[in-house]
C-alpha cells in the first residue's frame, strides 16, 4: 500500500447548481476519504472537489442573461458548495478552474506539453457538441446526434486550432491498461475504454479567443484560449502539487461517472505522460441516477436538491441510502418512497431498534460497561478489501449482516430474560461490544450516527437514548 492516497471527484460544470445524480458521486468519495483517514492517516489522505467555469456553454448563459459572467460562476460554485456541505462532504479543498493557482498551473501544464513536442498547430474540421464541449466523430454518434444530448444539434465547425498528438499514444494506452487490470473499475467500464483506444484521434486542445473568451490563455498563442476539458482535467494535478500529493508514493483515484470516462481513462493519462507527470492509479467510473423512474432533467422538472432531502430526512439517512443502493456498478433509480421503505427496514427497525434494545438492557442491569474503540478495530480483511475496490455498498451490506447476525444472537439468548447475573454480564457484555464494532464500522457511512453510539456505550453508566431513527409513516 502506498503512503498516501489523494481521492478526487469530478468538478461540476457550473451551468447551473448541482442536483442529487452529481451529488451522488460526492458522497461515495467521501466515504472512501473517512474511511482512509482512519486507515492511513489523516495526514496521508487528500481529497478535493469543486466547479468547472470556463468553456462555451456558460459563456452562452452569461451572456444570453446579460449578466458578469464572473459574478454569475461566482454564485453557481458557492451553491454548489452549500449543497456538498449540507451532505457532509469533507473535502480538503473545494477548487474552482478560475482560481488563481489552478490558472497558472493549467498554462504551464500546456506549455510542458506544447515544448515535449506533443502539440501542433492546425485546421480542424469537424463535429462538435456544444453539450459535452467536445469534439465528435461519426461513430460517436446515434442517429446523427449526441447520444448524452439527443435534444441538441450537432455543430459542424471549422476552425485554426492547437491539436494534441492523441493518437501516438494508442500503443502506451493499450500497455497501460493490459499492465493494470484495474486501472479502470468497475471491468465493464475498463473493456469499454478498452475497446475505445484504437479510435483515437488527435484532438483540438484550444479554441480560438475570438469565438470564445471564456477561458485560460493559451501560453504559446494568445489568439487562442485553452479548451475547457483541457483545463479542467489539470485541476487534480493543481490540488495535488498544492499539498504534495502527486508523486510516485501517493495513491491516485479519480470519482467520475460513466459520461466523464473517455476523457479520464484515456485523455488524462496521456495529458500527464506528455507533461512528464504521475499517472493516476485508478479511474472509478460510478453509472446513473435517475429520480422517480426518469431521467434527472432540470427541463423536465425532475430535479431534487440533496440539501431539500437533507432537511427532510437528516444526513445521515441520505448518506447511507446512496452509499448502499445508489449507482456505484449499474444504473438505480431514487425514489423518496423507496426511501422511506429502505430507512424503516435499515435504521428504523434495523440499527435504531437494535441500539435501542441494548440500550434499556443495560440501563436496567446493575453492571459497568465501558467500550472505546480503536481506529484498528475497523481494519478487518473483508472490510478493507470492498474499500480497495470501492464497493461502499459491499461495504455497508457487511456492516449489516454482521448487524443481523448480532439481532439473532440476542433473540435466541433473550438477555431480558437470564436470571443468573454472571450469565447476562457475559452475554450484554459481546453484544454490546459487537455493536460498538458495528458503529466504528459505520463511521465513513454515517459520521454522526457512529459517534452517537459509541458515546451511549463509552461511559460506566448507560443511559439508553431516546430514538436514533424514528419510524417515518409515509404519507
Ligand atoms: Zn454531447
Amino acid at each position: 500500500m502506498k503512503k498516501k492516497i489523494l481521492i478526487t471527484t469530478a468538478i461540476d460544470y457550473v451551468n447551473d447548481v448541482i442536483h442529487i445524480g452529481h451529488a451522488y458521486q460526492k458522497i461515495l468519495a467521501d466515504c472512501v476519504a473517512r474511511f482512509e483517514r482512519i486507515r492511513r492517516g489523516k495526514e496521508n489522505t487528500f481529497f478535493v472537489t469543486g466547479t468547472d467555469e470556463h468553456g462555451q456553454k456558460v459563456y452562452n448563459i452569461a451572456k444570453n442573461k446579460d449578466v458578469d459572467i464572473k459574478k454569475f460562476v461566482d454564485e453557481v460554485a458557492k451553491k454548489d458548495q452549500e449543497q456538498q456541505d449540507s451532505l457532509q462532504v469533507s473535502y480538503d479543498r473545494f477548487i474552482r478552474t478560475t482560481d488563481e493557482d489552478h490558472v497558472k498551473v493549467a498554462s504551464d501544464f500546456f506549455k510542458k506539453v506544447y515544448d515535449a513536442g506533443y502539440i501542433y498547430k492546425g485546421t480542424y474540421q469537424g463535429l462538435y457538441c456544444e453539450g459535452c464541449e467536445a469534439y465528435k466523430t461519426e461513430k460517436d454518434l446515434v442517429d446523427g446526434k449526441c447520444p448524452l444530448h439527443q435534444g441538441s444539434e450537432i455543430q459542424v465547425v471549422e476552425d485554426e486550432n492547437y491539436f494534441l498528438k492523441f493518437s501516438a499514444y494508442k500503443e502506451f494506452l493499450k500497455e497501460l491498461f493490459e499492465k493494470n487490470p484495474d486501472f479502470v473499475l468497475p471491468n465493464q467500464r475498463y473493456r469499454e475504454m478498452y475497446a475505445f483506444i484504437d479510435t483515437i484521434e488527435d484532438i483540438p486542445v484550444t479554441r480560438r479567443k475570438e469565438k470564445l473568451p471564456w477561458g485560460i490563455e493559451c501560453p504559446v498563442d494568445s489568439d487562442h484560449v485553452i479548451w475547457v476539458w483541457f483545463d479542467a482535467l489539470v485541476n487534480y494535478l493543481t490540488f495535488g502539487l498544492q499539498v504534495g500529493a502527486w508523486d510516485e508514493d501517493t495513491e491516485i483515484v479519480h470519482f467520475l461517472g460513466k459520461d466523464n470516462a473517455r476523457m479520464h481513462a484515456l485523455l488524462w493519462p496521456c495529458m500527464l505522460k506528455s507533461a512528464g507527470y504521475d499517472l493516476p492509479d485508478h479511474i472509478y467510473v460510478n453509472a446513473f441516477l435517475s429520480l422517480n423512474g426518469k431521467k434527472i432533467s432540470k427541463s423536465l422538472g425532475n430535479v431534487v436538491a440533496p440539501k431539500d432531502l437533507v432537511e427532510k430526512y437528516g444526513v445521515d439517512p441520505i448518506r447511507y441510502y446512496f452509499l448502499r443502493y445508489g449507482p456505484i456498478v449499474e444504473d438505480s433509480d431514487f425514489s423518496e418512497q423507496h426511501f422511506v421503505v429502505v430507512y424503516n427496514a435499515d435504521l428504523a427497525n434495523g440499527l435504531g431498534n437494535t441500539v435501542a434494545r441494548l440500550a434499556k438492557l443495560a440501563e436496567n442491569s446493575e453492571f459497568t460497561f465501558s467500550f472505546n474503540m480503536l481506529d484498528s478495530d475497523i481494519l478487518s480483511q473483508e472490510f478493507v478489501q470492498y474499500f480497495e475496490e470501492f464497493r461502499v455498498d459491499l461495504a455497508a451490506q457487511y456492516i449489516w449482516s454482521k448487524l443481523s447476525d448480532l439481532d439473532k444472537h440476542i433473540n435466541e439468548n433473550a438477555p431480558w430474560g437470564i436470571e443468573d447475573s454472571e450469565k447476562l454480564e457475559e452475554v450484554l457484555d459481546y453484544e454490546i461490544k459487537e455493536l460498538c464494532l458495528i458503529a466504528k464500522l459505520c463511521e465513513p457511512f454515517m459520521p454522526e450516527t457512529s459517534e452517537k453510539i459509541l458515546k451511549i456505550f463509552e461511559n460506566e453508566k448507560v443511559i439508553a437514548p431516546k430514538s436514533l431513527f424514528p419510524r417515518i409513516f409515509p404519507d
